[in-house]
């Protein structure tokens, strides 16, 4: 399978995740969750245009996954979903962000604390994990997608199997070190933790699937 180039300024960006000059790594969580909350936003935008289609509140949330056997944590949402195209061109690239323009390493730096500021996005999964999976489908689609990264060096999008709109991410965690014990993102006590400080805002119901011990 073709593995695709990230354009030049997302690899930079990734490159500066991947070896995270940005200590506060956890913020991670807050990035995807609110990337799931602005995916949902858009279905009920969607439904609130659309006599057609209704919003219906039960169906909507963001569900996360601490898988501690496999070493996975999984951020699953029921919102619009990406098509292949929106895909390449969300995750592919940096697109809007005030992020995009890096000069030198010392701008860069400056920079980051600005992106810290405003969000980092997507591309700070890759502070934590070596592996970041994204099964979606789109509101408007039937096919599936499934987008899989292991850092820099690319990405490859192929056909996947999901069957209900929605995004799922999986972050395959990185191994511990000396300075980080990524186990802790595996501990409910823990992610709970972390959505209480960086998400209480978020609207939707946030559930955990919890494993029985
Ligand atoms: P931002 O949220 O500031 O646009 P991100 O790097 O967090 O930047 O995300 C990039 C883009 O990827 C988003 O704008 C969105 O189009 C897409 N995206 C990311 N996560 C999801 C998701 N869970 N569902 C649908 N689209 C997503
Ligand atoms: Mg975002």
């Amino acid at each position: 399978m073709e593995k695709k180039q990230f354009k030049s300024e997302s690899k930079r960006l990734m490159d500066l995740m991947i070896h995270s000059i940005y200590t506060n790594k956890e913020i991670f969580l807050r990035e995807l969750i609110s990337n799931a909350s602005d995916a949902i936003d858009k279905v009920y935008y969607k439904t609130l245009t659309d006599k057609d289609k209704t919003f219906n509140k039960d169906d909507y949330y963001i569900r996360i996954h601490p898988n501690k056997d496999n070493r996975t944590l999984t951020i699953e949402d029921t919102g619009i979903g990406m098509t292949a195209a929106e895909l390449e061109d969300n995750l592919g690239t940096i697109a809007k962000s005030g992020s995009s323009d890096f000069k030198d390493d010392q701008e860069m730096e400056e920079d980051f604390d600005l992106i810290g500021q405003f969000g980092v996005g997507f591309y700070s999964a890759f502070m934590v994990s070596d592996k970041v999976e994204v099964e979606t489908k789109s509101f408007d689609e039937e096919t599936s997608s499934v987008w899989v990264s292991e850092g820099a060096d690319g990405y490859t999008i192929e056909p996947g199997t999901r069957t209900t709109h929605g995004s799922k991410i999986t972050l395959y965690l990185k191994e511990n070190s000396e300075d980080n014990n990524y186990d802790d993102y595996l501990e409910p006590y823990r992610i709970r933790q972390l959505v209480e400080h960086y998400s209480n805002f978020i609207r939707y119901p946030i559930k955990m699937v919890e494993e029985k011990s």
